[in-house]
């Protein structure tokens, strides 16, 4: 398979928001091991109970990210598009475990080899600093992920997944089955069907032969649960602030008296 440096013109990672905060000397180093990788749609990218080969940087499209229970339920707890990775899980030192990776809508990454992965973290300082704070904000999202799969109504948390796809697609129309959507949302396909129906009678999306179309974004926005604001939040801080790879400590001892610039010369 290509390497990224043969199919991808190096402005491309700024596509991802992980690899665009890299410093330029360590993503030079990171770009050989990278390699292009179609997202399909309902492709598995990792089974529950599996090691992951790779880790994926979306640059457009969504992966879902899946707790699967002993009947097979899957229930989404966080999406990884373009602001993420789905690396976390391996940086923090976890195998394999109940989570399984999904493509939930096409689109393109780049991915990495686990073992390149686990390497570069040790040798490159600028992906160790954006990785632990990716992971921080990763917590935020599964917590509020949490509250929101609990409290809020199915035709708002609707609403909300679909501006969260809306932005992580970056296209007004994607592909979309009701089954799939209410998998995502852990409701059922009669109550998925019934919260699309009222957003597309509202004109607020049209849906028409698996195909959904975002109408009226500010409308949705109103009708989404305070958590889609809450999570845009997160990603706003997490954008904004620098990364500052970790430094070595220098610990500062005070010159004896009489040892300074003055007694050397
Ligand atoms: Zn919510």
């Amino acid at each position: 398979m290509p390497s990224l440096l043969e199919t991808q013109s190096a402005p491309s990672r700024t596509r991802n928001l992980i690899l665009a905060a890299l410093s330029k000397a360590d993503y030079d180093q990171l770009a050989p091991l990278l390699h292009a990788h179609p997202l399909r749609m309902r492709e598995t990218l990792l089974e529950a109970g599996d090691e992951p080969d790779y880790i994926y940087f979306p640059l457009n499209g969504v992966i879902s990210v899946l707790t699967v229970l002993e009947n097979g339920m899957m229930i989404e707890f966080a999406t990884v598009g373009p602001e993420g990775t789905t690396g976390v899980p391996l940086f923090l030192g976890f195998g394999e475990s109940n989570t399984a990776l999904i493509s939930q809508v096409p689109g393109d990454a780049l991915r990495l080899s686990s073992k390149d992965f686990t390497d570069c973290i040790a040798r490159l300082p600028s992906f160790a600093a954006v990785m632990l704070r990716y992971s921080g904000l990763m917590l935020a999202l599964v917590s509020q992920s949490a509250a929101c799969n609990r409290a809020h109504h199915a035709d708002a948390r609707c609403a909300r997944w679909l501006l969260m796809t809306h932005d992580q697609v970056g296209a007004d129309e994607f592909p979309i089955t009701q089954e799939f959507l209410a998998q995502m949302l852990g409701v059922s396909r009669p109550s998925v069907a019934l919260s699309a129906g009222a957003l597309q009678r509202a004109g607020l999306v049209s849906y028409h032969r698996g195909e959904m179309r975002i109408l009226d974004r500010r409308a949705l926005e109103l009708a989404a649960c305070e958590c889609y604001a809450v999570v845009r939040t997160h990603f706003a801080h997490f954008t904004e602030s620098p990364v500052e790879p970790p430094r070595p400590k220098v610990h500062h001892v005070d010159a004896p008296m009489g040892t300074s610039d003055a007694a050397a010369s």
